[in-house]
């Protein structure tokens, strides 16, 4: 172990999160590192490359998702608009009991992520091309997640309609914020209520590096998604549920 993986390791531990297999997972972790740098000089996956902000800005920022209360009872997720694998593989590193979907709509970076998925050994991820709207309206997806995660993909009246239709009557949608949440969460309020969810919780923290601010926006479902949603693809995009 090296001083940039003890600190990850040590960081996580102050959050409340322990890697149980700490060498196996440390590998892993190494392993996806190496596979994200190679992968990202034939495609782009990512503005940030330097390992140590690779440990923080994606896997630390990611496993913050584990915060939530609860989490520890989830046993699958969702990931929509996963790209290089954010939050959905530092988490299935660090809790490997949980089942993963993954859903993106560029193929390269679902490839990119078959590839992870398999030299990580990981089991039981599903990683699917497609685009949210579409997939949401499968059967064997819909109403289905404990978690839902989106990371860096739209602003939250749009999230919302890609996002919710995976959670399960009862589960959450979490919805990864930089700073300035305010607005974004004021003109969410209509989808939420259209979509059968309620704001449960908005958690606030730093990245322990460089302090820049983070927020989890945690959106509890009650019923399940009324059949008209979502939309067609690039209709809640377009004219966003305000
Ligand atoms: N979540 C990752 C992260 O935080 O690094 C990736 C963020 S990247 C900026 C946004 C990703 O969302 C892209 O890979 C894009 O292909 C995907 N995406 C955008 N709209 C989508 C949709 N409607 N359905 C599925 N994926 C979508």
């Amino acid at each position: 172990m090296d001083e940039i993986q003890r600190r990850f390791a040590e960081r996580l531990t102050e959050r409340g999160i322990e890697l149980r297999d700490s060498e196996k997972q440390l590998e892993q972790f190494e392993t996806y590192y190496r596979l994200l740098v190679e992968w990202n000089e034939k495609m782009n996956l990512t503005g940030i490359t330097e390992r140590e902000q690779v440990y923080e800005k994606h896997f630390y920022d990611s496993l913050t998702v584990a915060q939530i209360s609860g989490f520890g009872d989830a046993s699958s997720m969702a990931d929509i608009g996963s790209g290089a694998g954010f939050p959905s593989i530092p988490l299935k590193i660090v809790f490997p009991h949980l089942q993963v979907v993954i859903v993106d709509a560029l193929a390269k970076r679902i490839r990119f992520l078959e590839e992870v998925v398999s030299r990580l050994g990981l089991s039981d991820v599903l990683c699917i091309h497609g685009r949210a709207e579409e997939v949401a309206r499968k059967l064997e997806h819909r109403d289905r997640y404990d978690i839902v995660t989106a990371r860096a993909v739209a602003r939250l009246a749009v999230l919302n309609e890609f996002c919710l239709p995976f959670v399960r009557t009862g589960g959450r949608f979490i919805a990864m914020k930089g700073s300035d949440i305010e607005q974004e969460l004021e003109e969410s309020r209509y989808s939420m209520q259209k979509l059968n969810a309620s704001l449960q919780e908005v958690l606030r923290f730093q990245l322990p590096g460089e302090g820049s601010e983070r927020h989890l926006i945690v959106i509890a479902k009650s019923n399940p998604t009324p059949k008209a949603y979502p939309r067609k693809p690039g209709t809640p995009l377009k004219e966003p549920l305000l």
